[in-house]
């Protein structure tokens, strides 16, 4: 089977598990997900799996990625901000649906690969940073959409702080890797309003920042 038809059926299962967002349905039909995984992945690109990438990190599974898109609500004029560019793959999807995409990831190897792929496939609208998600984007604020791709203990507080009135962020949450769902909260006039939505299994949200590729002679820092 060719990557088309891979591709193809992929979007056929997304629907089937109940993504019924014609937008998201349609950026998942759009941006071609091999060019984000790692080549020896290549041939399993379009399967309905995470994947690992570099740095011990991975590659959301598109179920996730579509769900947690479709969650978000967005509107074209959104001002959207993910938390864990990783492979740049989330970012993708979101670039396709709204305005401009602001995202963050703390290890410096992953977040410049991603910029070569977002500059090779002609993503102009996706703004990146390498820095600590957990600090959020304040010369940015307030965003429309906040998405969070790794899972927090508990949500940061600066990224409640930097979502609008009206805003949605999406976040998965828990203390263990095998007890994290993802939560939607939406600030309103009155305060924030919080809902459980699926249980997921996520890569740590993690202080700090790296500029190597982690390993000997790596540094953590506190700031990039
Ligand atoms: N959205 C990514 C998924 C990447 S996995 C994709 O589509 O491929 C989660 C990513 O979050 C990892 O790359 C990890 O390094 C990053 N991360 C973890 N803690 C972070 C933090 N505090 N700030 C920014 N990025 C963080």
């Amino acid at each position: 089977m060719n990557q088309d038809a891979r591709k193809i059926r992929l979007v056929m299962e997304l629907r089937q598990s109940g993504i019924n967002d014609t937008q998201v349905l349609s950026a998942i039909e759009r941006v071609p997900r091999d060019t984000f995984v790692l080549p020896t992945f290549v041939d399993q690109a379009y399967e309905n799996t995470a994947l690992p990438i570099e740095e011990g990190q991975t590659i959301s599974q598109p179920f996730v990625v579509a769900f947690m898109t479709q969650a978000l609500e967005i509107q074209d004029r959104s001002k959207v901000l993910e938390v864990g560019t990783g492979s740049g793959y989330q970012a993708s999807v979101l670039s396709k649906i709204c305005r401009r995409v602001f995202t963050l990831e703390r290890h410096r190897t992953l977040l410049q690969q991603a910029e070569a792929n977002f500059k090779a496939l002609g993503y102009h609208n996706i703004v990146t940073r390498h820095g600590d998600g957990i600090l959020g984007w304040p010369e940015q604020a307030p965003f429309d959409r906040i998405i969070v791709t790794a899972a927090a203990e508990e949500v940061p507080e600066a990224l409640v702080e930097q979502l609008a009135v009206g805003g949605i962020m999406v976040i998965p949450v828990g203390r263990q890797s095998w007890s994290q769902s993802v939560v939607r909260l939406r600030r309103t006039d009155q305060g924030i309003e919080r809902e459980d939505l699926l249980d997921v299994r996520f890569v740590p949200l993690l202080p700090g920042t790296t500029r190597r590729k982690t390993g000997v002679g790596s540094s953590t820092e506190n700031h990039s």
